[in-house]
């Protein structure tokens, strides 16, 4: 996440010097501080409603889901009470920890047994408990102005790109050479200002590596409280669900999670 945090880092100097000469400090300090603000708990609330489109579990969603977390909870030694459940909309069977108390669940996690539903909480509890999910809450956080930055260039380039080639299909020739030029030119102003830009895309790879170390910590989590043959079952149930997992080799450079047939092998050991 360094990268990605120095080149935002640079955007946020660079606005600071333009919008206020004078102090311009002020901009990129304030910044900095305000990753303290997405550590408190009302912006996780925020974050699960806004961004995630999570939402509160029903009176029918808690009977299951409560007994279950509270269930690992007591296990693990944790108060219930320090995270907050929601119900995530999507489809599939899935769960989530994010940010510093958010944990949610799909519809369909809720249908699974009770021991596999606490085996999916015990995991997602793992990624809490070993910091995953804030670690990533912040990095999401300081690697926004790098990636408004690198939209605002793209949709720049776009549209001067775009106004070259109408010109070419009517005839300019030299205006359409002079947009690929003038793109080129803020291409390399960019590198030239804020050279930890290239670096994000090289990151990828590396950042899906520690994501997917993250995922079979929180197995581990799991399994170490208890819940290793249930999340094991419930892998091997998905793997055979879904017919097997077949991903290229970029897919799995890039996945953020390790395939089931890896994560069982890994619990069983
Ligand atoms: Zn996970």
């Amino acid at each position: 996440m360094v990268p990605a945090s120095i080149s935002s880092l640079v955007v946020m100097a660079l606005i600071g010097s333009i919008a206020w000469p004078a102090q311009a400090w002020v901009i990129p300090v304030l910044w900095v501080v305000s990753g303290a603000v997405v550590l408190i708990p009302a912006f996780d609330s925020l974050l699960a409603r806004r961004l995630f489109s999570m939402r509160e579990p029903s009176a029918r969603d808690l009977q299951r889901l409560e007994p279950a977390w509270q269930s690992v909870c007591r296990t693990a030694g944790v108060n219930p009470d320090r995270y907050r459940l929601w119900i995530e909309g999507s489809q599939g069977l899935n769960a989530f920890a994010a940010g510093g108390r958010t944990v949610a669940v799909t519809r369909r996690a809720l249908e699974l047994p009770p021991p596999m539903l606490e085996a999916v909480l015990a995991h997602e509890l793992g990624h809490h408990v070993h910091g995953h999910a804030r670690v990533s809450l912040l990095g999401w956080w300081y690697s926004l102005p790098a990636r408004g930055a690198i939209l605002l260039v793209g949709l720049v380039a776009k549209g001067i790109l775009a106004v070259g080639r109408s010109f070419s299909r009517h005839g300019g020739a030299a205006v359409a050479l002079a947009s690929v030029l003038l793109v080129l030119l803020l291409a390399a102003a960019v590198v030239f200002l804020n050279p930890w830009l290239l670096l994000i895309p090289v990151m990828a790879p590396v950042m899906a590596a520690v994501a997917r170390a993250g995922e079979y910590r929180a197995d581990q989590a799991a399994a170490s409280l208890g819940y290793g043959v249930a999340l094991q079952d419930l892998l091997k149930g998905w793997v055979a669900g879904s017919g097997g997992e077949k991903r290229t080799w970029r897919a799995r450079v890039l996945a953020s999670h390790p395939a089931a047939v890896d994560r069982v092998r890994r619990l069983r050991g």
